[in-house]
């Protein structure tokens, strides 16, 4: 039977190449979207999987959500809490609108999601969740501290839930991507990208399917006896 995988912020960038390769890997995805309908249907075209829009800061929204995917799809057996947002500028300079909106999405939304699907994977005792980071979320950024903060949120969240679902065979664990080029780093100018770059030891910026590959990993039947683990997909940005 195929396993079904909730993707948030499937749309684009990271989510959306998660999306293709957990359907390559045979699972059915369904693509999490805040606002990019037309993308995120396309990435549901062509995975075979279904799009769902809900605001993953907004616990009935994404109650909604897995109430109509479990009639449909009969259940979600892999999470994957992709969907952030990040504001770049001086702590004081960031408002306090945008200070809840980093936290309502990047560390609610997380916590949203795995509440919503967990009475079901403890219920079939069995299931993954693994949630994006940031390698800011462990070393620290400076101009994104709030971001930063949110992002050791989620590495904490990962710990430990993964001691607490272990015993009920759900297992949780976390990837810390370095600087990868999507829509999300689009602002960078070449300057600070070439800067990026020269600092990294591979010697190249990451793309969406490097982060893909560590999630089909960690998804895998080759990753059964890994719970609360944080993999940095950063080419030894971070060590
Ligand atoms: P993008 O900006 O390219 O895509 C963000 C995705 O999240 C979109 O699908 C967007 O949906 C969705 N999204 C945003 N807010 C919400 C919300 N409230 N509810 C539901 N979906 C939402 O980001 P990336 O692909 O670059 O990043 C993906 C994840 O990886 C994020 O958590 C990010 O913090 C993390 N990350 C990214 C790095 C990078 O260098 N790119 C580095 C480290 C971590 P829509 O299209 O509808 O707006």
């Amino acid at each position: 039977m195929k396993k079904t995988a909730l993707i948030t912020g499937g749309s684009r960038g990271i989510g959306a190449a998660v999306a293709l390769k957990l359907a390559r890997d045979g699972f059915i995805p369904v693509i999490n979207y805040l606002s990019s309908r037309e993308r995120a249907e396309k990435v549901a075209a062509d995975t075979g999987g279904i799009a769902f829009s809900a605001d993953v800061s907004d616990m009935e929204q994404v109650m909604d959500m897995i109430n109509t995917v479990n009639k449909k799809l009969g259940g979600i057996s892999l999470l994957v809490n992709n969907a952030g947002i990040s504001y770049t500028g001086l702590f004081n300079d960031i408002t306090l609108q945008q200070e809840k909106r980093l936290w309502d999405v990047n560390v609610g939304g997380v916590f949203n999601c795995t509440r919503a699907v967990l009475p079901d994977m403890i219920r079939n005792k069995a299931g993954s969740i693994i949630s994006i980071s940031s390698m800011w979320g462990q070393v620290g950024a400076s101009c994104e501290v709030h971001y930063s903060a949110a992002k050791s949120a989620v590495i904490g969240f990962t710990k430990a839930l993964a001691k607490e679902v272990g015993p009920s065979g759900i297992r949780v664990n976390c990837i810390a991507p370095g600087m990868i080029m999507t829509d999300m780093t689009s602002g960078y100018t070449e300057d600070v990208l070439c800067e990026l770059k020269d600092e990294t030891p591979l010697e190249r910026l990451g793309c969406p399917d490097d982060i893909a590959e560590a999630v089909s990993f960690f998804a895998s039947e080759g990753a059964s006896f890994i719970t609360g683990q944080v993999i940095g997909v950063n080419g030894g940005f971070v060590i």
